[in-house]
């Protein structure tokens, strides 16, 4: 028998962006909103709560952990993090934090995002409720520190103090993290937007261990979400006003397309009954790539850190592009999961530097093998399948200058030897070969409901975040990126959540 509830808004997902909306939504003591969230309470739990724990929560419980599709180009064997938790992927996270960049705000308007512009985005970062912080000296480890240096003498690359004070092309130097360094905890979205207020607003009520399976219609009108809570049982949430659906650029397509939501003849093809065709539900799957460079120390190093990845670099090959066009983590641990499987050996202390593609060419898609609500979705990031090899060629342009990093003084004396590739890989070809098979991901799935102009049919929602020929229902997380931003996606999400709030009145 099914159970029903009605609330002005219903929020699908309590994650990243849904936080926000959740937290400025109830802030009008009249407005009701119920939040369906697949994962339990981060509230109490250092295993979340720790952000350097994050890398302890990659594939456990926490994680619903998908895989991608075989990748002829790339690595078939990453698995993608997405986080079962109050917070969602911000609770596992790294909390690197970047406004994106002007440009990259500029590129959505100009992708059919009217209003979406750096002008008028810029002021939801000033809303933002989390702690974002430069990482604190006393985590600033030695040798993240001569990396830093390293990089600047080897490549002539300015130093930046604050990476969020202005807008940049180029820089090295430790990362804004959203996180409290006095006890390294979390400042991710439920830290920020729902510990403070979740015991305190009768009028947000926080359904956990809830999985939304099927969005509810009367016609063309969004009226509630099917759920089914931990004990199994089946219950119809519906919603007065608006339906969010915010469940992260992998779960929400999916939750379209169970609802019979996006391509007809996919959806034909599996026996789901068709409620709306919209083409572009799963197309345009977008991620960060990233490939890796080991090295062996001398010995241990110290082991203060945030996260043990609190340095980065940014460099802009062409001096044409709007932004950086090589982005790279410094890692003070070797980081030899992907090498591993090719026949590399973990050294005992190591370093490792990730070059990844800020705006990668290549397009992926997300689509359905089953009418199974269970069944995970297909993912398909086709990696290093761009006409001109611009993904695969960055990443060999970014081991070939991590090398020119790690032969200059002060990072050159920690280092014993390059563990992988190793030394003797130096042709174009071979080492394109390596960096696609180790490729990784920098977790940063995006694009798959994206954002566009009325006229554009492959968009799947407008600039106001509703669903193209829908009424009653939004989206808002990072499947609307129409582009990937050449920064880390987090607080892009945040932004769009502090948007959509404003564009559902409730800025407060
Ligand atoms: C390991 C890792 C490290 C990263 N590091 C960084 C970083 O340092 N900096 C950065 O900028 N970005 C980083 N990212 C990316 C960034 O965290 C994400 O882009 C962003 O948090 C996504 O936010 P979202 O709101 O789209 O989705 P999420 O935050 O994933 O929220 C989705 C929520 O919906 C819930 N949900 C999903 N489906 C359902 C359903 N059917 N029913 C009920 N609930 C559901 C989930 O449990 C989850 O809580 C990282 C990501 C990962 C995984």
């Amino acid at each position: 028998m099914t159970d029903t509830t009605a609330y002005d808004y219903v929020i699908v997902g309590g994650g990243t962006a849904g936080s926000v909306i959740a937290h400025r939504l109830t802030a009008d003591p009249g407005v009701t909103v119920a939040v369906i969230e697949g994962g339990p309470s981060d509230v109490d739990r250092p295993d979340v709560l720790t952000l350097r724990r994050w890398m302890g929560l990659l594939g456990g419980d926490l994680d619903y952990d998908y895989p991608t599709t075989e990748q002829p180009r790339g690595n078939s064997h990453i698995r993608h993090s997405r986080a079962r938790v109050l917070g969602g992927c911000s609770s596992h996270n790294t909390l690197i934090s970047f406004k994106p960049l002007p440009s990259d705000w500029d590129e959505w308007e100009e992708a059919g995002a009217e209003g979406w512009n750096a002008a008028a985005m810029d002021p939801y970062y000033d809303k933002l409720l989390n702690n974002i912080v430069p990482v604190d000296e006393k985590d600033r480890n030695a040798i993240a520190r001569d990396f830093v240096d390293a990089a600047e003498s080897a490549l002539g690359v300015p130093r930046v103090e604050g990476f969020n004070k202005k807008p940049f092309h180029e820089g090295v130097g430790f990362f804004d993290l959203a996180y409290h360094p006095e006890d390294n905890k979390r400042s991710s979205a439920s830290v920020a937007y729902l510990h403070p207020v979740m015991d305190e607003r009768p009028n947000l009520h926080l359904m956990l261990e809830t999985w939304a399976y099927r969005l509810e219609f009367d016609g063309t009108r969004a009226t509630g979400v099917h759920v089914r809570t931990k004990d199994g049982a089946e219950r119809l949430v519906s919603a007065r006003r608006e339906v969010l659906v915010c469940a992260g650029a992998v779960d929400t397509p999916r939750l379209l397309l169970h609802s019979g939501i996006g391509p007809r003849a996919d959806l034909e093809k599996l026996g789901i009954p068709v409620v709306h065709d919209l083409p572009g539900v799963g197309e345009n799957l977008l991620d960060h790539p990233e490939s890796v460079i080991v090295w062996e120390t001398n010995g241990p190093i110290p082991d203060n850190s945030a996260m043990d990845s609190d340095a980065g670099l940014f460099v802009r090959r062409d001096p044409g592009s709007r932004g950086p066009d090589l982005m790279f983590h410094f890692y003070q641990i070797p980081f030899t999961d992907n090498p591993e499987r090719l026949g590399y050996e973990r050294p005992a202390y190591g370093v490792s530097m990730t070059p990844n593609i800020p705006k990668p060419r290549s397009r992926g898609r997300l689509y359905l093998t089953s009418a199974d609500p269970e069944v995970k979705p297909a993912l398909d990031f086709r990696y290093f399948t761009d006409e001109d090899d611009y993904d695969g060629r960055t990443l060999v342009d970014g081991i070939r200058i991590a090398r020119e990093i790690a032969g200059t003084e002060p990072l050159a004396g920690w280092l014993k030897r390059e563990v992988c590739p190793g030394p003797e890989v130096t042709g174009d070809e071979e080492l394109s070969e390596y960096a696609r098979k180790v490729a990784h991901t920098v977790y940063h799935p995006a694009g798959t409901c994206r954002m566009g102009a009325a006229d554009d049919e492959r968009a799947v929602v407008g600039p106001d975040l509703r669903i193209r020929g829908l009424d009653g229902i939004r989206i808002a997380d990072a499947s609307v990126f129409p582009t990937m931003p050449a920064v880390n996606p987090m607080i892009g999400v945040l932004m769009v959540g502090e948007k959509a709030a404003e564009l559902l009145g409730g800025g407060a």
